[in-house]
């Protein structure tokens, strides 16, 4: 549910059309991308990095939070204005802004040629030729549509990262969440899908696969009643991939067999994304998230317990409707202990569609900003206690670039959420190479990163 950064392809094979490619959003969009790109060249069409002169620009929107829907659409106006300006042909809007509000887009983004949902990004080969050939494209149904590993796929991520999607969709139906109606109901893929997508990641050189779902833990419900994520992480060490992590759990759903099986397998790091999103137990009942903040502080408690040294990831949201200073004030001592290592903060937004949206006590966003400064300050203070514990502590990270220094990541930082290792190197020494592991020594930290030095 996090949004991510722009993104643009280089160069690929010679084919019949010039195609720019965005994509916003969080990872599970990432991975539509990624399957949308391999389709389009295994089709024999160009993938160029820039829209200003290609044939057709894709845009793989979001639209979870009004913040997502202006950002989408600022990204696809600016190609409009391109295609206005004669340096851009056709445009195409996918993802989940085009799921949400399909046709209205025509007439609230005039000059798009195509409106491609969630449902159908398979199709996105007939829909761009269709709109090169001048059609007005909308392919819009029921999101029921999941990749598996003999879609084509393109990584978006360096070369020795991977996200892999076990399910899409949920049926969790928090109380503030469009996703439901945008990705639909929960639906897993086959384990052995998800194996065998694993296997070819590590032969063609990905070391750390990142598994997500909207709700990982829900993986295999649809098909056992008890789930499979247990049993998929044990077929999956199988594989040989050094690194398997584990994104998006919902707290609900970690058992104790998952914890044991995450603590007896190594390939498995001791990290865990657990978006708790409150610790009050009126707005956990509000939100629909099926937990008590007791519940929530005796689970981290027993993860702890049986893997002491696991990063654990989180996302709160404030502001929510009720949102008194009493529950806000529990949160803030909640995250003051020192539970969770990294965070995410949310301003609840209220979003069409939503139970959460017509509830009362709406909260002024001046509050939910102060409470959200509130809580970001809390976090940097217990980041900077962290470096300072970790200075002086030998570890084994994950090189994921080298320039005048190297960019790594250990066990407990995942790519893009969680910050890096700085690491010094001397002229004299033996540089590091991107997707190597390598032996440091924490040499401090800031609130966002750490910094190290090669260990001898
Ligand atoms: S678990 Fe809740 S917040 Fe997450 S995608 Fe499902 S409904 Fe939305």
């Amino acid at each position: 549910m996090a949004r991510g950064r722009e993104r643009r392809w280089p160069h690929s094979s010679e084919s019949t059309l010039n195609i720019a490619f965005i994509t916003l959003g969080c990872p599970k969009n990432l991975v539509d991308a990624e399957v949308m790109l391999g389709l389009l060249d295994k089709a024999g069409h160009r993938l160029v990095s820039e829209p200003d002169g290609a044939d057709v620009a894709v845009v793989n929107t979001c639209s979870f939070i009004a913040a997502a829907v202006q950002e989408s659409s600022d990204v696809v106006r600016r190609c409009l204005e391109l295609k206005a300006a004669g340096r851009l042909s056709r445009v195409v809007v996918a993802g989940c802004l085009s799921q949400r509000y399909g046709e209205e887009l025509f007439d609230s983004l005039p000059g798009v040629d195509g409106v491609v949902g969630c449902s159908h990004f398979e199709s996105i080969v007939e829909a761009v030729e269709q709109a090169w050939a001048g059609e007005r494209v909308l392919l819009l149904g029921p999101p029921v549509a999941i990749y598996d590993h003999t879609s084509p796929r393109i990584l978006g991520t360096p070369s020795h990262i991977a996200y892999v999607k076990i399910a899409e969709g949920c049926d969790n139906v928090c109380s503030y969440c469009t996703i439901p109606t945008l990705r639909g109901s929960m639906r897993s893929r086959a384990p052995d899908s998800v194996v065998a997508e694993a296997v070819e990641l590590k032969a063609a050189g990905v070391v750390e696969v990142n598994l997500i779902a909207q709700d990982t833990t829900a993986y295999g419900t649809d098909i056992a009643a008890k789930g499979m994520l247990p049993e998929l992480l044990v077929a999956l060490a199988e594989t040989g991939l050094p690194w398997i992590r584990l994104l998006y759990t919902h707290p609900a759903r970690v058992t104790e067999e998952l914890i044991e099986v995450m603590a007896s397998i190594p390939a498995i790091v001791p990290y865990i994304d657990l978006p708790i999103q409150h610790i009050s137990d009126v707005i956990l009942r509000q939100m629909g998230r099926r937990i008590s903040g007791g519940e929530i502080v005796e689970l981290i408690g027993r993860i702890r317990s049986v893997i002491p040294e696991m990063a654990i990831r989180s996302s709160v949201m404030v502001g929510f409707p009720g949102e008194t200073e009493g529950d806000f004030e529990e949160l803030l001592s909640f995250i003051r202990r020192g539970m969770i290592d990294h965070l995410g903060v949310f301003e609840y937004s209220p979003e069409s569609g939503t139970r959460a949206a017509t509830l009362d006590k709406q909260i002024s966003s001046e509050t939910a900003g102060e409470r959200a400064r509130l809580l970001v300050s809390v976090m940097n203070e217990l980041a900077i206690e962290r470096a300072e514990r970790l200075t002086g502590v030998q570890m084994r990270v994950l090189v994921d670039s080298v320039a005048e220094a190297a960019i790594a990541r250990t066990p407990g930082q995942a790519w893009e959420m969680d910050g890096v290792v700085h690491i010094s190197l001397d002229p004299g020494t033996a540089r590091p190479k991107p997707g190597a592991f390598a032996d440091i020594t924490v040499t401090g930290g800031s609130e966002f990163d750490l910094t190290g030095e090669l260990t001898a």
